[in-house]
């Protein structure tokens, strides 16, 4: 019987209602455990025809007081997030092992199963939860919060806190998760690099150790980096500043090479802000900051918010890309060969090992890629402009001059003539099977 084990409970000393409801935690959903505690203390009480004479926390030999700060924990977590922006939160606590073992005896005791209703972890988490929710106007999310606040119960005394109102500040972490800008860029200059690149002679020092001490860095001139500039350094600032938050991460879907341009629709990329204050910049006005930054270099457009998701869409999406590229040959061929050529590359699967201007830190093997399409225009009869759809992975430069037959076939191969790419331009960047842009990678 249900009062029968209420009696059993209230037997082993003073019980809050808290504690007195959380062994019956399955019982009807919509009720709190005090509530629930409250009833059955109540029907007891009538039953009994005794003196109504509740147990308040502060005297509570099983939570000791900590069932009676759910307020003031609450009130302190609402403080520490005054200051920033979000729309979902989870609640995390430290439960000190004595109380956890109260809860444990006081089943034992009572004669109840050891894990009979919920854990009082799960307990606090909830109704600390509920009064952040309800005092924010935000939801709960157990998944992927904006905002973590871990309790540390042993970090406060309870009764004070009863008494206080709100609880001592190290007793609560608060952790922002990041937040996340896509978009896609344009590189319209040549010799940008997607991400900033520190000079590896000096450690981005901009200084080296000569004769008479330190002297500008001969490799990068004094400034610690290689580009005066890049993609990153040209969108991260904004983004951070726009959602004021600590630091910025640059994710690209790929890169072109440092000399390529990258242009019409762009490449995705993804920032992510780590501790933002606010999360939903107007992405038309951080735009707009972004390309007058670019200064006609680097552009950026089609900005939403998105969801944590994207990071890996756009860093694993299989992506087929456009290339145009500006071809010089050694020696002069005719406009039939050409196109004899192109027609021969177009819709085949090449075979390419690793280039010899590759990292060699990467695995040495062959690949196949397909050219989906290639055509172009001789120009003269030793230059030519060439436009290429291929496969994500495959390598455009090699696949016009063979890079010394290890790629085959190739545009040099079959015009048996060398071959150079001059000038490379990414036109743009897809998805193989679908779009990089689903809705469920935004936040609305
Ligand atoms: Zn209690
Ligand atoms: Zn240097």
């Amino acid at each position: 019987m249900l009062t029968e084990d209420a009696r059993a409970l209230l037997a082993t000393g003073p019980v809050c209602d808290t504690c007195l409801g959380r062994p019956f935690a399955e019982r009807s959903f919509g009720l709190t455990n005090a509530e629930r505690g409250r009833a059955l203390r109540t029907t007891i009480a009538l039953d009994d025809d005794a003196d109504f004479e509740p147990d308040e926390p502060a005297d509570c030999w099983v939570c000791e007081g900590y069932c009676g700060t759910f307020d003031a924990i609450a009130e302190t977590i609402v403080d520490r997030l005054e200051t920033v922006e979000f729309d979902t939160y989870q609640v995390g606590t430290r439960v000190p092992p004595l109380v956890e073992e109260n809860d444990r005896l006081l089943r034992e005791d009572a004669g109840l199963e050891a894990d009979a209703g919920e854990h009082i972890k799960r307990d606090v988490n909830r109704e600390v939860g509920r009064r952040v929710g309800a005092a924010t106007g935000t939801d709960v999310d157990f998944d992927r919060p904006d905002v973590l606040a871990v309790v540390d119960l042993e970090g406060f005394d309870p009764l004070e806190a009863i008494e206080t109102g709100s609880v001592t500040g190290h007793a609560v972490d608060v952790q922002v998760n990041p937040a996340f800008v896509y978009g896609r860029y344009r590189k319209l200059e040549r010799d940008i690099p997607q991400t900033e690149w520190p000079c590896r002679e000096c450690g981005a020092s901009g200084v080296q150790l000569g004769d008479d001490g330190e002297e500008p860095c001969d490799h990068c001139g004094g400034s610690g980096y290689m580009y005066d500039t890049s993609v990153e350094q040209v969108v991260r600032p904004h983004v951070v500043d726009a959602m004021d938050g600590e630091e910025g991460t640059f994710h690209g879907a790929g890169r072109e090479d440092v000399d390529a341009r990258m242009l019409e629709d762009g490449r995705p990329f993804v920032l992510e802000v780590k501790r933002p204050t606010r999360r939903d910049p107007d992405p038309e006005t951080l735009e707009r900051a972004i390309n007058d930054a670019g200064d006609g270099a680097v552009e950026v457009d089609g900005l939403r918010l998105a969801s944590y998701e994207m990071v890996e869409r756009v860093k694993e999406h299989d992506a087929s890309k456009r290339y145009r590229a500006d071809v010089e040959f050694a020696d002069s061929i005719t406009a039939d060969d050409f196109e004899t050529a192109l027609a021969e590359l177009a819709g085949t699967t090449v075979e390419q090992y690793t280039p010899t201007r590759v990292d060699h830190r990467r695995a040495e093997l062959t690949r196949e890629r397909t050219v989906y399409d290639i055509d172009g225009e001789l120009l003269e009869p030793t230059r030519a402009e060439v436009r290429i759809h291929g496969e994500g992975g495959l390598y455009v430069k090699e696949l016009v001059s063979s890079d010394e037959g290890r790629t085959e076939p190739s545009l040099a191969g079959l015009l048996e003539t060398d071959a150079e790419v001059t000038a490379l331009d990414v036109i743009s960047v897809d998805g193989e099977d679908e779009p990089f842009e689903l809705e469920e990678y935004f936040r609305t």
